[in-house]
């Protein structure tokens, strides 16, 4: 056994399970998940969300890229993985031998691919993709058609799913994500119409799922819904859907010290102390995703009650103020991210502080820690 670092990530697999179950019921049976995997699960770890998502009955996971796909095939995933950045010629094979799905929307590659699979006999299920305004991957409305027409005449290749993205679905103004999705709805018809099957059309990530039950289609994505993170604040949600939170960040005091008032905290001394002050030493810094913006912004728990963060933040360490918490000791647990006895912190909080979304936070504190599984 390896000594454990002080620092450690505790993963609620039944949090992630019951995130995925209410997003289930409050879309309804008829409406498919994609339960959005990418990046790690958002930094929750791959393989074993992707197995809670299963459990919780996840049949279709979407990930940015090939090599993620391979991976859940890899620990016997089975459902459907939609490759969500497609592939170029150098995944061709992974996608085959493994069964992935890519998005599609470069009709070269697409001609490639339909090459590739025709040679080795088999057909590749794709996605094709259509930009609706994120100005990001797609197709734009107006080569749809020619891009179906091509696609219809080749073969290996058969289209599964005609999908888009919304670039203001957690925008307090709704109305111009109702338009993008009535837009959509008229082009899914058309595109249905020319390959004469059935694709599954989806559009909704986490914020359109929640506000604006209009754009559920046949699939929903939901990324940050399923972490337990709300993708808007309380007030411009609409939905009563009760997500629970999947990370907690903690770690352990490891020397505490009683200092004069007029003692400067860590490097630059930023801080200065403004009255005799018990600082608690943390064994936490960037390098741990806890980064050198939260100096003297961060909280943390210690019993229960919040601890600012004071001068900046090390590669390694920080220095926590807990002069008004009584009784602490060396060894207490510090929580960055979740709840200890009635307190919580949230991504969101976090986010705040270290001006950026819930979504970084999540990716740079799992990506950077050890994690540990529960439930
Ligand atoms: C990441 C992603 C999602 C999930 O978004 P959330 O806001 O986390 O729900 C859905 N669709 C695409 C194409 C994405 O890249």
């Amino acid at each position: 056994m390896t000594t454990p670092s002080f620092n450690r990530v505790e993963i609620d697999l039944a949090a992630l399970s019951h995130n995925y179950r209410a997003i289930q019921n409050s879309v309804g049976k008829g409406v498919e998940i994609m339960a959005v995997i990418k990046s790690d699960a958002y930094g929750h770890g791959l393989i074993r969300g992707a197995e809670a998502l299963a459990g919780a009955g996840a049949a279709t996971f979407g990930v940015a890229e090939v090599e993620e796909g391979v991976a859940l095939r890899e620990n016997g995933i089975t459902g459907n993985i939609v490759v969500m950045l497609g592939c170029s010629e150098d995944g061709f094979e992974d996608v085959l031998d493994y069964r992935l799905q890519p998005v599609v929307f470069d009709p070269d590659v697409l001609e490639n691919l339909s090459k590739f699979a025709g040679e080795h006999g088999k057909t590749v299920p794709v996605h094709v993709k259509m930009d609706l305004g994120m100005g990001r991957l797609g197709i734009l409305p107006e080569q749809i058609a020619d891009f179906l027409a091509r696609l219809k005449n080749l073969k290996g290749v058969t289209p599964v799913g005609f999908i888009s993205h919304f670039p203001l679905a957690d925008s307090p103004d709704r109305q111009k994500t109702r338009d993008q999705s009535r837009r959509f709805g008229e082009i899914m018809q058309e595109v249905q119409q020319i390959l004469g099957g059935k694709c599954v059309s989806h559009i909704a990530n986490s914020a359109a799922l929640l506000r604006l039950p209009e754009t559920h289609f046949d699939m929903v994505r939901p990324g940050i819904a399923l972490y337990g993170c709300p993708p808007v604040t309380p007030e411009t949600m609409h939905s009563e859907l009760s997500l629970r939170p999947v990370m907690r960040f903690t770690t352990r005091i490891i020397q505490i010290k009683q200092v004069p008032a007029g003692c400067g905290i860590s490097y630059g001394h930023t801080y200065l102390t403004d009255r005799p002050t018990k600082v608690a030493v943390l064994p936490v810094g960037y390098d741990d995703g806890y980064l050198r913006s939260l100096s003297s912004q961060g909280q943390v728990l210690i019993r229960g009650r919040r601890a600012p963060v004071i001068g900046r933040i090390c590669m390694n360490a920080c220095m926590v103020d807990v002069t008004d918490i009584g009784d602490v000791v060396t060894g207490d647990e510090a929580v960055l991210l979740g709840c200890q006895k009635e307190e919580s912190i949230t991504a969101d909080e976090v986010a705040g502080w270290m001006n950026t979304i819930s979504y970084e936070v999540l990716c740079l504190f799992g990506g950077k820690n050890t994690r540990i599984y529960k439930n």
